[in-house]
């Protein structure tokens, strides 16, 4: 069997967790069951299922089943890489018994730690194991997904962009033997407030939503921060010029889905805009660079000062704001990405989304822009008018978004759409580039 290390997504009421298993061979029913048991603890756990090519599930109860499904699996992923793809990763569905049972009865080991050489032949100790039942789904996600990652264990590849604050590199982690994109922003602060960072940061380890980018982690070396994160092979939607409606479609509804996911986790983006709208060549939509750390905005603010072009009026003009400023921003992007121009045609962004404060007051004086009825559908229209209204209160809540009929037109889980788009668009920058070095 494939001893390389697979990604397992255990699907639960709550939403999805993955989990890095490094030695897939040692991994038996019983470990993989305590594991799921520790994420949904409500739930008497007794068996879980997979799905088949054809989408048949099928029951896993035993260690030869476990086996069967991992060779199944690896298979899928041989050929999916083979076709150039990223491996999805193994997708289960844990099977709730009827009766309540007693947890763990047999005193079984999450034997999933990763341990330090990478030598998958020694045996987590007991008292670790049972240490780690005890812990949160958080630190146990934290635990099966990486371990630590540490700066020696990554080999930079090429910059991937830089912004305001930091560079964003494609890099490789060798132990857990993925593509990451490391995000490192250079930062003179003291020791309590890198910590202080570093635990405002704890919450990204519970941000758990396919239209999220998924957090790997983060470490300070010396005066710099690197924040390891999900790799995106189509990059930001800002270098993507014209996006048309039938794919940015798609593409709000990943937005608006990942905008309410962080809401319930009582997280405001603060920063939606186009360059943290990232795509795969899977057609994934996710969101990435949300202000769950207060110190970290602070800190990277005290060196970059301007005003976000994105930001809503009320943002501007320096009131309270909440999540109604966060639908603001996407409306324009969802604006910009549909003309291919800010919408503003005052405003000049050059080189990033910084601009001085009195070239933005056009935004809190000026009535919205509206796109032309004639180019797009009136729905869509409609709901760029609804999310740049000028008053937040007028704008749609997160339940009127998903209820709105743009969002409802595109809301079929159409990732085909985006993915043959970004192929595209890559395939044709690809293109370009050649072109220009002949
Ligand atoms: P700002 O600093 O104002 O947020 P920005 O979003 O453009 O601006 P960065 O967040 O530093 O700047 O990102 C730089 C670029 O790196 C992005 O525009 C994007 O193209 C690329 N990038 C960032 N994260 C990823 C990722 N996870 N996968 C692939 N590309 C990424
Ligand atoms: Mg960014």
């Amino acid at each position: 069997m494939n001893t390389e290390a697979i990604v397992i997504r255990i699907k639960t009421p709550s939403g999805d967790m993955d989990s890095s298993v490094d030695c897939p061979s040692l991994l038996n029913f019983n470990d993989l069951l305590v594991a799921i048991r520790d994420v949904m603890p409500e739930a008497t756990v007794t068996a879980f299922e997979y799905e088949d090519e054809v989408g048949d599930r099928i029951t896993v109860r035993s260690d030869e089943e476990l086996k069967a499904m991992l060779s199944y699996y690896c298979n899928t992923m041989n050929e999916q890489r083979m076709n150039g793809l990223l491996p999805d990763p193994l997708q289960i569905f844990p099977r709730a018994g009827k009766t309540p049972g007693i947890r763990n009865i047999h005193g079984l080991k999450v034997n999933t730690r990763p341990n330090p050489a990478n030598d998958c032949s020694h045996a987590v100790p007991d008292s670790i194991a049972n240490n780690s039942l005890k812990k949160s789904s958080a630190e146990l996600k934290r635990i099966l997904t990486n371990g630590q990652i540490n700066a020696q264990d990554i080999h930079y590849q090429e910059q991937l962009g830089h912004g305001n604050g930091g560079t964003v590199y494609k890099a490789y982690h060798v132990h857990g033997k993925r593509v990451l994109a490391v995000k490192v922003i250079p930062l003179d602060i003291t020791v309590e407030l890198q910590k202080q960072i570093m635990s405002e940061l704890e919450i990204l380890y519970k941000c758990d939503s396919p239209y999220i980018i998924t957090f790997f982690s983060a470490f300070f070396v010396e005066n710099r921060i690197s924040i390891c994160t999900e790799f995106m092979d189509g990059g930001s939607l800002d270098v993507y010029k014209r996006i048309p409606e039938h794919v940015l479609g798609r593409i709000a509804v990943a937005v608006v889905k990942g905008l309410t996911y962080l809401w319930s986790l009582k997280i405001l983006h603060r920063d939606v805009k186009p360059s943290n709208m990232l795509v795969n060549t899977r057609g994934r939509v996710k969101l990435c660079d949300f202000g769950v750390s207060t110190q970290l905005v602070n800190s990277i603010a005290k060196t970059y000062v301007g005003t976000n072009a994105y930001m809503a009026p009320e943002r501007i003009s320096g009131e309270q704001y909440g999540i109604h400023a966060d639908v603001w921003s996407a409306g324009i992007s969802f604006m910009e990405l549909a003309l291919g121009m800010f919408p503003y045609p005052q405003i000049q962004k050059n080189q990033g989304s910084l601009m001085p404060l009195q070239l933005l007051q056009c935004i809190v004086d000026e009535d919205p822009p509206v796109l032309p009825v004639s180019q797009f559908s009136e729905k869509f229209v409609h709901f760029i008018t609804q999310c740049m209204r000028r008053n937040p209160k007028e704008r749609p809540a997160p339940n009127n978004l998903m209820d709105h009929p743009f969002i409802i037109q595109y809301n079929d889980g159409n990732a085909e759409v985006v993915s043959m788009w970004v192929c595209r668009c890559l395939e044709e920058r690809r293109a370009q580039l050649a072109q220009g070095r002949m």
